[in-house]
């Protein structure tokens, strides 16, 4: 048991036929914290969710879900979970209103005043059939949902896909600031970057089944720093040997280099040669995630010859 963590995997991995969709992941959602899980398609973020919420049984590993052995807590875990899919099965049948009051019935701690401050928000029809929602509005829906019963656990699976730009800021906000509270956690996979550096504490990037690195945002953000720099002439070979450069790319007469530590060392070793020009530049979180995820698939493949 592991009372400060809301979700604890170690070895999780998931087989379809020839297929490694999830592969030894060991994740850990701290109590209280937002945990952005992030890579790009087919990396296993799906799978994974499926896993932690019983809808899909793991080739191997382990599971717990706040503090409980996740095979065996069953049904339990659903009133503490709350989750948030692409394409949610609902009852399109029911106006806004009377879904949410179907709902609330099975939850002694529904938040009455929060679903209505959500919908609110959400401008969304209460008394529209569920039916007659678009994309979006039924993802603002699922959300309110989700959250009625203020669950210690949220689990979000790529929940702005289908919103507009406007709606999907109004949607990660309403998470933020009104819906989420001190004591929940909440694992939200995405691959729109932008959005979840706004609003993650800590992200941890998945590619090919298996967790790259995992690091608090601010950390993440400035871990890697880009050079670029402009050589008098061609550059000898040893020009990029340094151990922290993590990458080299040409662009037209310059080079952008990926420095993954000891910055002050390698723009010292640079400048050693004839230099035209050299800058410093932040990464972004979306550069960042290229990087891991390329750094990836160049191991892979050169682990696969
Ligand atoms: P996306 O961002 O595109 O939704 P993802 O990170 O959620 O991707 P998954 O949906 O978990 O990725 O898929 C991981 C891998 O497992 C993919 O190669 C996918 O084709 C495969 N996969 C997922 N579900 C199944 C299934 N039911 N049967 C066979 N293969 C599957």
């Amino acid at each position: 048991m592991t009372e400060e963590l809301a979700i604890k995997t170690r070895g999780l991995s998931k087989r379809f036929g020839l297929v490694q969709a999830v592969d030894g992941l060991d994740l850990e959602v701290r109590k209280g914290e937002v945990y952005g899980l992030i890579g790009p398609n087919g990396a296993g973020k799906t799978t994974t969710i499926r896993m932690l919420l019983g809808l899909s049984r793991p080739s191997g590993g382990t599971m717990e879900i706040l503090g409980r052995e996740s095979s065996k807590a069953g049904a339990s875990l659903r009133e503490l979970v709350g989750f948030v899919g692409e394409d949610q099965p609902m009852y399109d049948y029911m106006n806004v209103t009377d879904c949410m009051e179907f709902t609330r019935s099975f939850y002694p701690t529904w938040d009455r005043q929060l679903a209505l401050r959500m919908v609110e928000i959400f401008q969304l029809p209460a008394y529209a059939r569920v039916g007659t929602l678009s994309k979006g509005m039924r993802s603002q829906l699922a959300l309110v949902l989700a959250m009625g019963p203020r669950p210690p656990l949220l689990i979000l699976d790529e929940p702005t896909s289908g919103l507009d730009p406007l709606a999907r800021r109004d949607f990660l906000s309403t998470i933020m600031g009104e819906a989420i509270g001190p004591e929940q956690s909440v694992l939200l996979s995405s691959h729109i970057l932008s959005e979840v550096e706004r609003i993650v504490d800590r992200v941890g990037i998945i590619a090919r089944g298996k967790l790259l690195t995992v690091r608090d945002i601010d950390a993440l953000k400035t871990s890697h720093k880009r050079v670029r720099v402009v050589f008098q002439g061609e550059p000898p070979a040893a020009a990029f040997k340094h151990p922290a450069i993590a990458g080299v790319e040409r662009q037209g007469s310059s080079y952008l280099l990926t420095v993954s530590s000891d910055l002050e060392e390698v723009l010292a070793a640079l400048n050693r040669h004839p230099l035209f020009a050299m800058e410093v530049l932040e990464m972004t979180l979306e550069e960042t995630f290229v990087h891991y995820a390329q750094d990836s698939r160049g191991r892979s493949a050169s682990e696969n010859r």
